[in-house]
């Protein structure tokens, strides 16, 4: 549904804000939502309450006493601020408004006295992004203002405790061009009238609160970035050759594709056959298998299965939960659905690898000769790794390789289904299955993981919270697991 724009427009354009900028840095039809969208569209997104909670521990780090509240908290010269408001004019006069995350005390000479302030931001992912940047010299160039004191850096932090990563980041020169620049095309992108179209790489999309409404308008137009395969690059080559939509791009001559899209490389030749075919699937909505043969021709003769997910965080690089669940035969030829066991192994880092490792040996060697399916590289990649850490022979390796049967490979190998994605949920969904928690994804389950982390670590907080919440995780995890075997049943249902 395309949004609507706003039926009256305020006399005195709102200011621009920090949270604006951020959001347009990212894509501008999400800023242009966060002013004019329908609040009941926002979806709430466990990111943003990954970032808050990653945010505030390395604040705390840096600055382990808490930090005073605005104006007067600078005026006494705290050596911690938040809360502080900051006004002021960007180019062509724009009103322009900010709120630092946080302020700390530096030597110098302000307003206030003997001291001042820099604004702190704590960094997102491994690389201080473009984003971080303008804001932080937003930040910057309006605290200046504010303390009447300089401003050439800011600190940027990433991680807690002893693994605490602080870098001065200088706000001057080329940045605060860009800081001007993108405040002025920000400006133009409020027009009310017009929503400025989906970002080109929707992979964007996955952080973002607007994503449900912009799926839905993505579906509704036939987006390009609906059919699998296509992200930001080939979507604007497709473009350039007049392909404008999924039911265009279907309707194309492959061999014709395939020499329009030569001139951006050889690789763009090979796909073209294969975007015209996803496209034709999807527009029909009518699978295609893509050979003879079984998908899973192992599991024939297989007594039970054992479907593995790993749960893991990527900043931490922690495969903290590894989930089984254990299905066997029915004794008919069929497979006892109803009497599947899930058993969770918890990875808690303290007490060391080699101690999951023998955990995981166990577990494989209870069930000999049953093959582990799985969706994706992550389990097969993450259990070899570990094996080879400790200490597994090339032999050993082999054969733990030779049980793993990649679900999503021999899904790709086998069939062509009218799904925008092949990740698990897409699939899974297209297939009828509905996890039991609504609305959880990856990134909440990483939220409940560092909450309970955090609990678990507090001795005076273990309780109930924190066994629901790592019940949660199981039942996600679980989940994942029965969503793999609905593909499996659906791919032994085709032979
Ligand atoms: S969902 Fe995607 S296209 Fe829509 S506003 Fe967010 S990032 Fe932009």
């Amino acid at each position: 549904m395309t949004p609507q724009p706003p039926t009256s427009q305020p006399l005195t354009p709102a200011p621009l804000t920090d949270r604006l900028l951020r959001s347009w840095l990212r894509c501008r039809r999400r800023a242009w939502l966060d002013r004019f969208g329908e609040p009941g569209e926002r979806q709430w997104n466990a990111h943003r309450a990954l970032a808050l909670s990653d945010q505030l521990r390395s604040f705390q780090t840096l600055l382990p006493q808490r930090p005073g509240h605005g104006e007067a908290a600078c005026a006494d010269g705290a050596p911690g601020v938040v809360g502080l408001r900051l006004r002021g004019r960007g180019p062509q006069g724009l009103q322009v408004e900010s709120h630092p995350a946080l302020l700390e005390r530096i030597e110098g000479q302000s307003r206030w006295g003997e001291f001042a302030y820099r604004p702190v931001l704590a960094r997102q992912g491994r690389r201080l992004t473009r984003e971080a940047r303008v804001v932080l010299a937003l930040w910057g160039r309006l605290l200046a203002e504010h303390q009447q004191a300089p401003v050439p850096h800011g600190l940027v932090l990433a991680g807690e405790g002893r693994a605490l990563q602080r870098e001065r980041l200088a706000l001057g020169g080329g940045l605060q061009h860009q800081l001007d620049e993108s405040l002025q095309r920000l400006a133009a992108d409020l027009d009310p009238a017009t929503p400025p179209p989906l970002v080109s790489d929707r992979k964007k999309c996955t952080l973002c609160s607007w994503r449900g409404l912009c799926d839905q308008e993505a579906a509704a137009m036939g987006h390009l970035s609906e059919v699998s395969g296509i992200g930001g690059k080939r979507r604007e080559m497709l473009l350039e050759q007049g392909v404008t939509s999924l039911a265009a791009l279907a309707g194309r001559d492959p061999e014709q594709l395939a020499e329009a899209l030569s001139v951006y490389g050889e690789q763009h030749r090979e796909i073209a056959a294969e975007l015209v075919d996803q496209a034709r699937v999807q527009a029909s909505g009518i699978p295609e298998p893509l050979g003879e043969g079984s998908a899973l021709p192992e599991l024939a003769g297989a007594p039970g299965v054992l479907l593995y997910d790993i749960e893991s965080d990527p900043d931490a690089r922690d495969d903290f939960l590894h989930g089984f669940l254990v299905l066997e035969r029915d004794g008919a030829g069929g497979w006892n659905e109803a009497g599947a066991r899930y058993q969770p192994l918890l990875a808690l880092q303290e007490h060391g690898e080699q101690r999951l490792w023998q955990r995981l040996q166990r577990l494989l060697v209870r069930y000999p000769g049953w093959p582990v399916l799985h969706y994706g590289e992550t389990e097969v990649i993450g259990l070899v790794r570990l094996a080879q850490r400790q200490g597994a022979t090339e032999a050993e390796v082999q054969q733990l390789r030779g049980r793993m049967l990649d679900v999503h490979a021999r899904l790709r190998r086998h069939w062509r289904l009218p799904v925008s994605s092949y990740g698990l949920k897409a699939v899974a969904g297209w297939l009828g299955f509905a996890w039991s928690q609504k609305g959880v994804d990856g990134a909440r389950c990483l939220l409940w993981w560092r909450q309970w982390r955090h609990w678990h670590r507090d001795a005076g907080r273990r309780g109930q919270a924190s066994r629901l919440q790592l019940q949660r995780i199981f039942l996600y995890n679980r989940d994942d697991s029965l969503a793999t075997w609905a593909v499996v049943r659906w791919l032994l249902a085709q032979d």
